[in-house]
């Protein structure tokens, strides 16, 4: 098969050709149909978050299964399906806890090593030197993934789309109802407007939000957070956004979701929620970035500060698959950009000059 390979940090993509993996005992081969472009992959590209190479990146992917490894019963050959790029080994002590965001052998192994759980890679080059996996590694055209992992699609849903909400939505889910447990008539304000704060909009309209506010520093992503659901709008550049956010809502929303993964916009999601509010922030940074946040203010007013990383596989993402099943989210209306498996360097490139609107997916069928 054809891979977008990670040669080096630093370094554009390639295409290579690795060998075509096969899935072991408990996993599924997925045909990829297509693969969201998200900045966590950024990050690794740029060695921002460590990540070993040779390395295949992609974790927000919707495909068709092709073939299974001994013992899956959850889905079969011929589903099309999304995968979530949290992919929970169902063993450790995490997962039986039920937090399956924070599943051991996924950080332990697949993070760090770029590996699946029996701690090897199923990619290879045709000499048979290993390649890492970030996630599934969705940049391949052909994926192995854990069928903890691997959902099928509701009848109706748009294959290539569907990608987004394994990584997108479902992080925006997490945060917006488990981790803040936004609930009927509270307000939210969301900071940030790419991918993950467009889904995190609709999300709040689908639990039913009374006032959602969009800030961001750019006009073009603020009408598109307009479009989404967001009630109000807010310009951080041309406005003081705590102080417009505390106006709009009589004194600060209940809560924030910081999509952003910066110091002064988590400072800032401070500023701007209520006494006893919460502020939740779900972007990653680089691995030393800091937010300066004063002390008194926040243990005089009680703010609760609650890190979000993704949500719970299989808790969470059958409820977003519902909820895209029911229309609750407009989860196709996000992908405004599609580019072709052979420009996806292309596509990276122009998420890091900011130039994607929402979500863009590289679409293997074009
Ligand atoms: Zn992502
Ligand atoms: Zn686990």
């Amino acid at each position: 098969m054809r891979a977008q390979v990670l040669s080096r940090t630093g370094q554009p993509l390639e295409l290579k050709t690795l060998r075509d993996p096969e899935p072991k005992p408990g996993e599924v081969l997925v045909k990829v149909a297509a693969c969201g472009v998200c900045h966590s992959d950024l990050h690794v590209m740029h060695g921002d978050i460590a990540f070993p190479t040779p390395g295949v990146l992609g974790h927000e992917m919707s495909g068709t299964v092709v073939a299974l490894g001994g013992g899956v019963t959850n889905v079969a050959v011929g589903d099309r399906v999304a995968t979530t790029f949290i992919m929970p080994c169902g063993a450790c002590a995490s997962c039986w806890r039920g937090q399956e965001e924070l599943c051991e052998k996924f950080f332990g192994l697949n993070r760090l090593k770029g590996r699946l759980y029996d701690d090897q890679t199923r990619l290879f080059y045709p000499d048979g030197a290993p390649v890492a996996m970030y996630s599934m590694a969705a940049l391949g055209e052909l994926s192995v993934v854990p069928a903890t992992d691997v959902f099928k699609l509701p009848e109706g849903l748009a294959l290539a789309e569907s990608a987004v909400l394994g990584c997108a939505f479902f992080t925006a889910f997490g945060a917006v109802s488990t981790t803040a447990g936004l609930s009927v008539g509270e307000s939210v304000a969301v900071i940030g407007t790419g991918g993950v704060g467009l889904a995190a909009i609709q999300v709040a309209r689908a639990v039913g939000a009374s006032r959602i506010v969009a800030v961001d520093v750019a006009d073009d992503k603020l009408q598109a957070a307009l479009a989404a659901g967001a009630t109000d709008a807010v310009n951080s550049i041309t406005t003081p956004a705590p102080d417009a956010v505390k106006a709009l809502t009589g004194g600060g929303v209940d809560a924030v979701i910081e999509a952003v993964g910066r110091g002064e916009t988590i400072v800032q999601g401070v500023a701007m929620v209520r006494e006893g509010g919460r502020v939740v922030p779900v972007g990653l940074a680089g691995a030393s970035a800091t937010a300066n946040i004063p002390i008194t203010h926040l243990v005089r007013r009680k703010v609760r500060v609650l890190g979000s990383f993704g949500a719970r596989p299989r808790i969470d993402m059958p409820v977003v698959l519902d909820l895209a099943a029911r229309g609750a989210i407009a989860f196709a209306s996000t992908v405004t950009r599609r580019y072709r498996f052979e420009d996806a360097w292309q596509a990276y490139t122009d998420l890091d000059r900011g130039q994607i609107i929402g979500r863009a997916i590289i679409d293997y069928s074009l």
